[in-house]
């Protein structure tokens, strides 16, 4: 399913700098966003957080039939991150082929077009995954 224009647009930072939120009561890292610890419920204090873009791979698959929108990617290579800081979030690794990506590879933030064909015209960006040497 497609975003609306103005969701896409209120995650833009999000999008763009990889902000999430931190739990200081519990040390728990968040991303997306969580406005409430999961743990420590209302002891929990919520921060803002601004991740790295470093992580490893936690799992990855190569997709062939891709959502709309995204056709003229395929093949590529969705994996789940789990970034430096503990959250774990899915991604497309871009630049690497299928056998270069391995559980446990380092990968780091890139900024890319993320959807070229919105109905508006408009180009989304944000963030993939790239193999980190
Ligand atoms: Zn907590």
């Amino acid at each position: 399913m497609r975003e609306s224009i103005p969701l896409t647009w209120r995650r833009i930072p999000e999008r763009y700098r990889l902000l999430g939120t931190q739990c200081i009561t519990c040390n728990t890292n968040f991303f997306p966003k969580r406005n409430i610890c999961p743990k420590c419920r209302r002891k929990g204090k919520i921060q803002e957080k601004q991740y790295a873009g470093k992580g490893k791979v936690y799992s990855f698959t190569e997709i062939y039939a891709a959502p709309a929108g995204f056709e003229d990617q395929v093949p590529y290579v969705l994996a789940i991150i789990e970034l430096d800081e503990g959250p774990k979030l899915t991604a497309q690794i871009v630049d690497a082929h299928i056998k270069d990506v391995a559980i446990g590879s380092r990968v780091e933030k890139v900024f890319r077009v993320i959807q070229r064909d919105d109905p508006e015209g408009l180009i989304h960006y944000g963030f993939k995954f790239k193999l980190a040497k």
